[in-house]
């Protein structure tokens, strides 16, 4: 008998075990579990060679996985149960600090970057050309998908604001990026035009593996607000969809999804400060919702305050009649 069969009663369906590891530079080994069945999520750690359970939360309702490269990439909980688990979460990860000593890293894929030196408001930094920004070399995320001279960000190296992006010797702005010209005028063949029904505006579906101007300039766009309170998580562009919403010639905003079996998963959705109060985040969900995505219910993850008012007001979060559900995504995590 397994572990987790051992752990988990005749009655339940396993759905998923998410992994918690110590990482200490290329060394891995495991200190917890959490084991996800369609009626329980029970959190357990290993103390000294023994497991425990630290804690379960009976489901209301069934969460789902999500699995990328055949490994466990994030376990999906709806509401109200996924509140419940993110507060569970922040309790493991106190005692397992307590128990171990080490300290909890965002996500298992790498390192946090390092924290801005001035506040982007009191910095100097002007432009893309003035000497103090620069082609970061450290962005742990982006590192695991690029090559140093493929694609990274171009940014000030005291308070990490971002002016543009670099790809293979060449640095372009955000004039460039996000003007529509630059984003139709590559190798766009993959990419759709969705017409929206306004004057000046009209949104580029970029599929996984699309042009590599949209997914640089959706790239780019989800790392602007990275150490503000909208921030929101880094565009897969392997795997996620992108819509992005042009106004004026330029992209204002954008917002990705990825397909599951269980309907399509809303994940990011950002406007540009320049184009903030102008509707465009509810324009943008409910023109997807109707024209894109192609299913009549999708699940929204993580999301905002921001962006739950938005969904909300455009009735989607309407638990009888709207289309969409919210969840809370549980990632494997590390300690180090
Ligand atoms: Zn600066």
């Amino acid at each position: 008998m397994s572990f987790t069969e051992s752990v988990l009663r005749k009655d339940e369906t396993h759905i998923a075990e998410v992994p918690v590891e110590h990482q200490q530079q290329f060394n891995k080994k495991r200190i917890g579990s959490i084991i996800v069945s369609d009626k329980r999520c029970i959190l357990l750690h290993l103390n000294e060679g023994s497991w425990e359970i630290f804690d379960e939360h009976k489901l209301s309702s069934e969460p789902f996985a999500q699995y990328r490269k055949n490994e466990l990439y994030s376990v999906f909980f709806p509401m109200p149960d996924g509140e419940r688990i993110s507060q569970l979460k922040s309790e493991y990860i106190s005692n397992v600090e307590d128990i171990t000593g080490s300290s909890y890293f965002m996500n298992a894929f790498g390192e946090m970057n390092q924290e801005p030196d001035i506040e982007p408001d009191d910095c100097r930094c002007e432009r893309i050309s003035s000497n103090k920004v620069l082609v970061e070399s450290e962005n742990s995320e982006l590192s695991e998908s690029f090559g140093e001279q493929e694609f990274r960000l171009v940014s000030c190296k005291d308070c990490h604001k971002i002016y543009g992006r670099y790809r293979e010797g060449r640095k372009a702005s955000f004039n460039k990026l996000f003007s529509a010209d630059w984003l139709l005028g590559g190798d766009s063949t993959s990419e759709s035009i969705v017409e929206i029904g306004k004057d000046e505006a009209f949104a580029i579906h970029h599929p996984p593996h699309g042009s590599t101007r949209v997914q640089d300039a959706v790239l780019t766009a989800s790392q602007i607000p990275r150490w503000s309170d909208d921030v929101v998580s880094t565009y897969k562009h392997e795997y996620q969809h992108a819509l992005c919403y042009i106004q004026d010639e330029e992209m204002a905003g954008y917002l990705t999804w990825e397909d599951h079996d269980k309907g399509p998963i809303l994940s990011q959705l950002y406007v540009r400060n320049e184009h903030r109060e102008e509707g465009i985040a509810a324009t943008l969900v409910s023109e997807w919702s109707e024209k894109v995505c192609e299913s009549d219910h999708y699940f929204a993850d993580d999301l905002t305050t921001g962006g739950r008012a938005v969904l909300e007001s455009i009735d989607h979060l309407d638990t009888r009649s709207g289309p969409a559900q919210e969840v809370y995504s549980l990632i494997p995590m590390a300690f180090g």
